[in-house]
């Protein structure tokens, strides 16, 4: 999940969300029958557990945790993905995004449901001494993003073998730069969403027993930004502060009343965070300085609290700022595209995804989950198309605790690929059978003709 930076676009327009129903399963023209349909996702897993397709996965994670990549710098994850594909004979688009793959999958016709995985690593070296360790001085796969990547093979693998059942395509997104870049966007002003009817993505989670999934219909992760301000004054002898103005005073009162915001201003049953996790100031014990630098972040599960955060806070620090004499200017990286929108489930691809998982894993085992303070860019795709996001459980306690994402002991219980991409593949394979999107009376006409 990004924690980090961000893009803005908060105002993405809705290009293309087309209405959505179910298809009538005693007229569909599918050869599973609402029976066969109920015993896809137990298949697909019996399917993913099967030895060679479980260590084939295993084997392709290791050799992307050896040779972790930052965001848009994935050229050998990416080649090496599109060399699996070559050999499934899965056609594919690339380059997309500067490194992101997209393969196809089925009818190559309507409708198009899409599945999706982040390829970046992280800048971090990486503690777990282990025979597949990073090869790669100071960067590290430790958000299981190299996981995600295999287990959307896996899927690509199950989906390919089934490919007769498949009505409609199903497009594989192999997605670059989602630790703070906007891959995510990047992909979606490239059109990979075009005509695309629903997305789905997964994350890992250290927290949760394997053979467990969690989420949520609604929001699940936060939206993100982040602000850097400039408080100036003038500086001076510290021993004779009347001939000064003292950004460092201006700057701490800034500081308080920034946590009025969430403390005062907001409702307390809409989850918000702003946090000043940044104050560089002075650098001598008797030198009032010229200027403090602060930032922090702000979070909140809708675009409205949101938006409100963010003009407060620039009022805040200026107002305050001037309270104390000293000027302020406030950055919010729109430039570089640094916010990222709440990730909020879609309420009908909820009902799908509790048919599908309960389907495949028993309906105890798929259970709702705590929205997270964190943001993740698989939110863009969610402002342009209906999208849901879940997460699959890593955690075997008798091998002791997983650390959470990362950090720099953090690891991947590979047991979970065949649930991961069983899973990918079951929502995508069963969204084709029982959602078509509703065509207007030409298309059916056309349609018709079939
Ligand atoms: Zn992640
Ligand atoms: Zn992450």
């Amino acid at each position: 999940m990004n924690f980090s930076k961000w893009v803005s676009l908060i105002f993405i327009l809705n290009l293309f969300c087309p209405t959505l129903s179910f298809s009538d399963s005693s007229s569909s023209s599918s050869s599973s029958s609402s029976n066969g349909l109920t015993e896809i996702p137990k298949r697909f897993l019996q399917f993913a557990k099967r030895p060679e397709l479980f260590d084939w996965m295993v084997g392709i994670r290791r050799k992307i945790h050896e040779n972790p990549e930052l965001g848009y710098e994935e050229f050998e994850t990416s080649k090496l993905i599109r060399t699996e594909l070559d050999k499934m004979g899965i056609t594919y688009k690339y380059p997309v995004a500067v490194t992101g793959v997209i393969g196809s999958i089925g009818t190559g016709g309507p409708p198009f449901v899409a599945i999706r995985a982040d390829m970046d690593a992280l800048p971090m070296q990486e503690m777990v001494e282990w025979e597949h360790k990073s090869k790669i001085p100071g960067k590290m796969h430790a958000c299981g993003h190299d996981a995600h990547v295999a287990m959307l093979l896996g899927a690509a693998k199950i989906l390919q073998e089934h490919r007769e059942e498949i009505k409609g395509t199903i497009l594989l997104v192999f997605q670059p730069a989602e630790e703070g870049g906007g891959g995510a966007l990047k992909l979606i002003d490239e059109g990979v969403l075009e005509n695309v009817n629903a997305i789905f993505g997964l994350h890992v989670s250290a927290n949760l027993a394997v053979g467990e999934v969690h989420s949520k219909a609604g929001p699940i992760g936060a939206g993100n930004g982040f602000f850097e301000a400039v408080i100036s004054g003038k500086g001076g002898h510290a021993a004779i502060p009347q001939h000064s103005v003292d950004p460092i005073l201006a700057a701490s009162n800034v500081i308080v009343s920034l946590q009025h915001l969430v403390s005062r201003e907001a409702d307390p049953l809409d989850p918000q965070v702003v946090t000043v996790a940044k104050f560089q100031g002075g650098g001598a014990f008797n030198v009032i300085p010229d200027s403090v630098t602060i930032g922090g972040t702000f979070r909140a599960f809708s675009k409205e609290s949101f938006m409100q955060l963010r003009y407060r806070i620039e009022e805040v620090i200026r107002g305050q700022a001037a309270v104390q004499r000293c000027n302020a200017t406030v950055d919010f990286f729109t430039e570089a595209k640094l916010f990222y929108p709440p990730t909020i489930n879609h309420k009908g691809l909820h009902e799908h995804f509790l048919n599908v998982a309960g389907d495949m894993i028993g309906i105890h085992k798929v259970k709702d989950v705590k929205p997270l303070m964190g943001s993740e860019d698989f939110a863009f795709y969610q402002e342009v198309i209906p999208g849901y996001f879940f997460l699959i459980g890593m955690q075997n306690v008798t091998r002791g605790r997983l650390e959470s994402e990362h950090s720099p002991h953090y690891q991947v219980n590979e047991d979970a690929f065949p649930y991961g991409a069983a899973l990918h593949a079951s929502l995508a394979a069963r969204y084709l059978l029982e959602y078509q999107p509703e065509v207007s009376f030409s298309e059916r006409k056309f349609h018709d003709e079939l």
